[in-house]
């Protein structure tokens, strides 16, 4: 077989390259996709009522790497993302004020322009830290009716019921709820409650809102007209019909932070399941939080860190990119800035060590595919990115071309997305110019000293070998300028 082009499409090397962990199974297992060569990912979007802090943007760059690996190792993947841009409350467990309807009270905005600003923001977030926008991106408020008809339906199969006002799905019709889950049932339940009244609507303490008519907060700014009257969708119906609406009945992976696995992809599932009558997602991949060194990150807390804080105090946001990839996924992670140099240190002398290599010469297509399944196989392993960039250092030490350990940091950086050519690039053609100007500066000084010793000789003989290199000079009142005439 011929080698496929640098990181192109391979037929061969497509199956069975990846084991995920699933935290359906509890297991690192082969990742299968249900329809050969394609791959079908929901990935939970931000709730748009402040900045994304960076423990958020964890997330998304490791859901990121993922996406990407699924494309590196050959699969055509249809990624989408919803926003949340209603019914997301200060609880998970549905109970306090909307988190849009606070954010726009603190802002002094509209709802809709709170979404619209913060999704700008996250999206900008997102570029800087070179994370793709998935294939589709779709705001909750625009999917009322697909909202509206799988409750229409949990309703009719008897997996729902309306107490109060509003719509409530029924858990203890479920055989398994706490799929998700190996915490003992009681816990869980607690957690749901946590610091909040119990709503007595509930026949079961883990039953969810699917439609809210009836809150407490009756200034709700954004409203629709349902069969049970004015009002609006609970958070976790959305991620359902978003993910359908655009990937259909089956799901191969849904990602999202761990604090999303219970209660909200639990009742995902519940709900999705009892609609659609058969299983939905095989695969869930959860990111471990990022946390600071007083707990866990929240957009509540203050001064929370955010890209554009980092960027304030002197950091590239790949360096923080690099900082996630350098840990495992699944493992918690702390944040602190000496951390963060540290990875600034390695991103500069990484980046300096690829500048140092030349960029002619041939690529050895052996070595090439050698290192390329090497990384595979690091990165295959349940995304493990820290040994991927192992590989990536076992390339810059190897005994091969330089033109080959080019190649192939160009193919691995399709995955780690750090930037690496182009910042070892940009540098080099800075440094290029630095040193023209340096060079230019010195022969005008020496011409002007020609000058003074009356070596007029001497002097055109400078401004011919500068005219020579294609740079003309002028002399001014200001001084002697120069220019690249070609
Ligand atoms: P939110 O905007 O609150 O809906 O959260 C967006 C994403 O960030 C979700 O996938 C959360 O699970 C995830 N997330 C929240 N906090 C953290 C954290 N400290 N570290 C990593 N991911 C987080
Ligand atoms: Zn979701």
């Amino acid at each position: 077989m011929d080698a496929p082009p640098y990181g192109g499409r391979n037929e061969d090397i497509m199956e069975n390259q990846l084991n995920l962990y699933n935290t359906l199974t509890k297991k690192v297992e082969p990742f299968v996709p249900r329809v050969e060569g394609k791959v079908q990912m929901y990935t939970c979007g931000p709730t748009v009522y402040h900045y994304a802090h960076i423990g958020n943007l964890r997330s998304y760059i490791m859901e990121d790497v993922l996406e990407k690996f699924l494309r590196y190792i050959g699969y055509d993947v249809k990624r989408v993302m919803n926003i949340t841009d209603v019914g997301h409350l200060t609880s998970d467990g549905d109970t306090g004020e909307d988190k849009m309807l606070k954010g726009a009270k603190r802002e002094h905005k509209t709802v809709l322009d709170l979404a619209r600003f913060y999704t700008e923001a996250f999206f900008s977030d997102c570029a800087k830290l070179n994370i793709k926008t998935p294939d589709v991106v779709e705001p909750a408020t625009n999917c009322i009716d697909e909202f509206i008809h799988m409750i229409t339906v949990l309703l009719e199969k008897g997996y729902a019921y309306v107490a109060g006002g509003n719509v409530y799905f029924d858990t203890s019709k479920l055989e398994n709820y706490y799929v998700l889950s190996s915490q003992n049932e009681e816990d869980l339940a607690v957690g749901v409650r946590e610091g909040v009244e119990e709503d007595t609507n509930k026949r079961n303490k883990t039953d969810f809102v699917l439609w809210f008519t009836k809150s407490k907060f009756e200034d709700q700014e954004l409203k629709w007209d349902s069969p049970w009257g004015i009002g609006y969708p609970g958070w976790h119906i959305e991620c359902s019909c978003i993910s359908m609406k655009h990937l259909g009945e089956y799901l191969d992976i849904h990602c999202g932070g761990i604090d999303n696995a219970f209660p909200h992809h639990t009742n995902e599932i519940a709900q999705s399941e009892s609609y659609l009558g058969h299983k939905w997602c095989n695969y869930w991949f959860h990111v471990l939080h990022l946390n600071d060194s007083t707990g866990k990150m929240s957009k509540s807390k203050g001064d929370f860190l955010t890209v554009s804080l980092l960027e304030s105090k002197g950091y590239n946001p790949l360096v923080y990119r690099l900082f996630c990839l350098q840990s495992h996924y699944r493992k918690p992670l702390v944040f602190t800035y000496d951390a963060l140099d540290n990875a600034a240190v390695a991103y500069n002398k990484l980046i300096a060590r690829i500048r140092s290599l030349k960029k002619d010469g041939d690529v050895d297509q052996a070595a090439f595919d050698q290192y390329r399944q090497a990384f595979i196989t690091a990165l295959g392993n349940d995304i493990n990115t820290s040994s991927g960039l192992t590989v990536l250092y076992d390339v810059l030490k190897a005994d091969i071309s330089d033109a080959t350990k080019r190649a192939l940091i160009a193919d691995y950086d399709k995955v780690l997305s750090l930037g690496l050519i182009e910042a070892a690039d940009t540098v080099e053609e800075t440094a290029v110019d630095d040193e023209l100007e340096a060079y230019v500066l010195e022969r005008i000084a020496a011409r002007k000293a020609a000058k003074k010793a009356k070596d007029f000789a001497a002097a055109d003989a400078i401004r011919d070998e500068l005219a020579a290199k294609g740079i003309a000079i002028k002399d001014t009142r200001e001084g002697t300028v120069w220019e690249l005439v070609k």
